[in-house]
């Protein structure tokens, strides 16, 4: 930093060729740097890395993070993988070679974007993680989400709800239990969140896991696919709830997989009035599942206004970009295996089909028609 200082008036670019050469490559955010340059970023490209438009958040979250930095006269870059790693991987360094000054990274496997990091870095140019943390890397700058074992909790926390746990009833229950990615960092906050709630309730009696399956390993749906959720619900049907055994509940941490995994229930009998459906959670209130909670189908969503994880992720950014110090709210959960990168952590809100016209209606997400 003291190199900084010398002068004054050394350029951004033979700066970075000093501090290269001085091997700074621990450095992430170089607040002076960015602050000297800042002017220099008014209107910069900024690349941002989606995981697919496969599931309907991340087109939310991608378009929301587009227009907000657009507004602000930002360029933008934005790409979309496909769940595909190399891919993603691509579209990274594209994005470096086309002179992006900052990236915002929504990743596939948080584990597989080392090297492109180092070259982010190398080049100076700042990264934020976007809702999921990018792990093994001392080149994450900052990381905007929302608080993901508050999601777990809330996922276990509406099942018992669903249950009538809450209401006093003793069960047991038999549950079955359903975890996200494994390369995903996200997933395991959901799961340990859920787990915090449900474990005491499995070691009391109240509730039974009948498969057995009571693992992270086991549960983990490799890149949330709600198809290998489809296949591993009927497979624990099958193998499990033979005769008049039935599964009164599913943690599901996503309503993808709550799809795949209610479409199994569905073939087997399940969602008539003889024999309705289990309780079914489920995360990020997707258009199709804040109508199936409507139907009286899946129980339960996780709200998570990508509206405003966008607006917080693009005042970060864009303080970055001015040198100056981004609002953080957490700096001791999210440790990546290298450091603990600030966060900024927004509130997720469990819905179900008592207060959806409240949450979702209310605010604005989707419209009384868009619901129909
Ligand atoms: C996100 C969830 C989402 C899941 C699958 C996670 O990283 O936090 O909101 O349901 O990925 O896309």
């Amino acid at each position: 930093m003291r190199l900084l200082r010398i002068g004054g008036v050394v350029s951004a670019i033979a700066l970075a060729a000093t501090m290269t050469a001085c091997g700074s490559s621990q450095k992430t955010v170089d607040t002076e740097a960015s602050a000297s340059s800042g002017a220099g970023n008014a209107g910069a490209l900024i690349g941002v890395t989606m995981p697919t438009k496969s599931s309907e958040r991340w087109i939310h979250d991608g378009d929301n993070v587009k227009q907000q930095l657009e507004a602000l006269g930002y360029q933008v870059d934005l790409q979309y993988a496909e769940n595909d790693i190399p891919t993603q991987v691509n579209q990274i360094e594209n994005q470096i070679t086309k002179g992006a000054k900052l990236l915002i990274i929504a990743s596939i496997d948080g584990t597989a974007l080392t090297s492109q990091l180092q070259e982010a870095a190398d080049n100076k140019i700042p990264v934020i993680a976007y809702d999921r943390l990018i792990r093994n890397s001392p080149n994450v700058d900052y990381y905007a989400t929302f608080d993901n074992f508050k999601v777990g909790v809330q996922q276990a926390s509406s099942l018992l709800k669903g249950l009538g746990v809450d209401g006093g009833k003793k069960g047991p229950f038999n549950v079955e239990l359903f975890g996200g990615s494994p390369d995903d960092n996200n997933a395991t906050f959901f799961w340990n969140g859920a787990m915090s709630v449900l474990q005491p309730k499995i070691d009391d009696g109240t509730l039974k896991v009948k498969s057995g399956q009571t693992d992270f390993k086991q549960a983990a749906i490799l890149r949330w696919d709600p198809a290998t959720a489809q296949k591993r619900m009927e497979d624990i049907l099958t193998k499990t709830y033979t005769g008049d055994t039935k599964v009164d509940g599913v943690l599901s941490p996503y309503d993808g997989l709550s799809i795949g995994i209610l479409s199994a229930l569905k073939s087997s009998g399940y969602g008539t009035s003889g024999q309705p459906y289990p309780v079914v959670t489920g995360q990020d209130a997707e258009l199709a599942s804040v109508k199936s909670i409507i139907a009286g189908e899946q129980y339960s969503t996780i709200f998570k206004d990508t509206r405003k994880l966008a607006e917080q992720t693009v005042k970060m950014a864009d303080a970055v970009l001015k040198g100056q110090q981004p609002e953080v709210n957490n700096t001791t959960d999210y440790n990546n295996g290298n450091k603990v990168v600030p966060s900024y952590l927004l509130d997720p809100v469990v819905v179900d089909k008592d207060n959806y016209k409240d949450v979702i209606i209310g605010s604005g997400y989707y419209t009384e028609d868009q619901l129909k």
